[in-house]
């Protein structure tokens, strides 16, 4: 069926297709990078969307990596000043700052309480590196993130971000397959899995290290 949101996120990568070209040799280069020495360690940290729903927001992080999955918005309706402003994740904890300190970004799939908030935290206030998601997550995404301005702009509210956010995003998204595993950062590979939720939905397995268990003496 035709798609005006599919054409135009497509005739979009064509036009940057240059920049893009740069974005990607330059990831080539540093994941080639060599791993840190020493203790290796892995640290999840809830920053939202855990015993709660909503503004869906983790990090994981290793001795050599840092790497945010999910970047949702809460349905602030509730919330009386700026109810369009959505509740972000606890994303100034200083695990998560700058944010030009993260690697990489992984998307799991469209719903805006995974993927609201990652035009304007990420690319609005200084990351620039890529995020991972299925191609239909990338075209749904868009379509959400596009519509959600536009209701809110017809509601009369200011919308927490622009569509220059969301063409900063698809510039810096890389999409992969359902079971396809690709290196992520130096020392984590990610590879998606299809999560039966919507379309493009995955479950994400990333694979530290050597994914060996280290016994304790
Ligand atoms: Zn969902």
């Amino acid at each position: 069926m035709y798609s005006r949101t599919v054409k135009e996120v497509r005739e979009f990568l064509r036009e940057v297709k240059a920049e893009r070209k740069k974005f990607l040799h330059d990831l080539g280069l540093k994941l080639n990078q060599p791993t840190m020495p020493g203790e290796t360690w892995v640290r999840i940290t809830a920053l939202g969307g855990h015993r709660e729903v909503g503004r869906s927001a983790t990090l994981v992080s290793t001795n050599n990596s840092k790497i945010l999955v999910d970047c949702g918005m809460l349905n602030t309706n509730e919330i009386d000043e700026q109810p369009w402003a959505g509740a972000p994740p606890y994303l100034y904890v200083p695990e998560v700052q700058p944010f030009s300190s993260l690697d990489a970004v992984v998307l799991t799939h469209a719903h805006l309480d995974h993927s609201g908030l990652l035009p304007p935290i990420l690319f609005k206030y200084g990351y620039d590196g890529p995020v991972y998601m299925t191609a239909p997550t990338r075209d749904l995404a868009a379509l959400l993130q596009q519509d959600y301005i536009k209701v809110a702009h017809a509601e009369g509210h200011k919308a927490p971000y622009e569509s220059k956010h969301i063409r900063e995003m698809l510039k810096h998204t890389i999409v992969l397959k359902y079971n396809e595993t690709t290196d992520i950062t130096r020392d984590v590979r990610l590879t998606f899995y299809n999560a039966g939720h919507i379309l493009g939905s995955a479950s994400v397995h990333l694979h530290i290290g050597e994914g060996a268990l280290q016994r304790c003496p």
